[in-house]
């Protein structure tokens, strides 16, 4: 009889310790929630160049979840990082790399190789670097080649939980992946459904944020299949605040600072 007391308050006492505990660790995961990738660094409130180690570093400052660069191959096989295939007129795979020093970022730096970068990146822990592949010209065979290249890079500096991987190309992305089974990538072109990207292995969407105005289902789907979903590049704060809201983890932008507001904010 005695037994038949002491069990239900115990059950009870157990249920409002699970509750409290919930209500406490998602406090926590909402009050840890950054979604905020830097797109190309942030370098737009400073007016820093873009892909420019000085704007690395301030999306590092501002403590960004991560900051996009997009890599390109040189002639002599050099990862460089720049967004456009040429840079101030120079085009980068039909340059060596010492063509590409005759040249200079408005705030003096030469072009970064994707290894200083790298290695500018490692001396942190907080924010990862979200490596964007540019594919080649000169077709998937070189895609192919700088592919290996940045993963063996990666490697070398053991930065492997450091860097993320995105591009447009999905032959890039699949080498990477069979290169590298851990690694984490995501393909940013759109126009390709959650379940077929989980069934080649991509492991998130990375699309433009009219993709998922576009093809409504996605984002539930994708967090079904457990994908990872980033959209770029949003600059206004309405349009971010949608994203929030249907917990899409990453947001890719121009205005770093805006958005760490607006999140800041809810
Ligand atoms: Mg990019």
């Amino acid at each position: 009889m005695r037994k038949s007391i002491i069990f239900p308050s115990t059950f009870c006492l157990l249920i409002v310790f699970t509750i409290t505990a919930c209500s406490v660790l998602n406090r926590s995961s909402t009050s840890s929630y950054n979604p905020v990738i830097a797109h190309r660094g942030a370098w737009k409130a400073l007016q820093l160049p873009q892909n420019s180690i000085a704007s690395l570093n301030q999306a590092i400052a501002l403590k960004c979840y991560g900051s996009e660069f997009d890599v390109h191959l040189t002639k002599d096989n050099i990862l460089v990082v720049n967004h456009d295939h040429d840079f101030f007129g120079i085009n980068i795979e039909q340059a060596t790399y010492q063509d590409l020093l005759a040249k200079k970022l408005s705030n003096g730096e030469s072009i970064p190789t994707a290894e200083a970068y790298l290695k500018a990146g490692l001396k942190q822990k907080h924010t990862k670097l979200i490596l964007e592949l540019k594919p080649s010209k000169l077709g998937k065979e070189r895609t192919e080649e700088a592919a290996e290249r940045v993963i063996n890079l990666v490697k070398q500096l053991k930065a492997e939980n450091m860097v993320e991987y995105i591009s447009f190309s999905y032959d890039a992305l699949k080498k990477i992946k069979a290169l590298e089974p851990k690694a984490k990538v995501a393909y940013l072109n759109g126009g390709i459904a959650p379940h077929k990207l989980k069934a080649d292995g991509i492991d998130g969407l990375d699309y433009h944020f009219s993709e998922y105005q576009k093809n409504p289902t996605w984002i539930n789907e994708a967090h079904q299949l457990g994908l990872s979903i980033n959209a770029w590049t949003v600059n206004n704060p309405t349009d971010m605040k949608k994203l929030i809201v249907q917990k899409v983890a990453f947001i890719t932008t121009d205005e770093p600072e805006l958005l760490l507001k607006v999140l800041a904010e809810k």
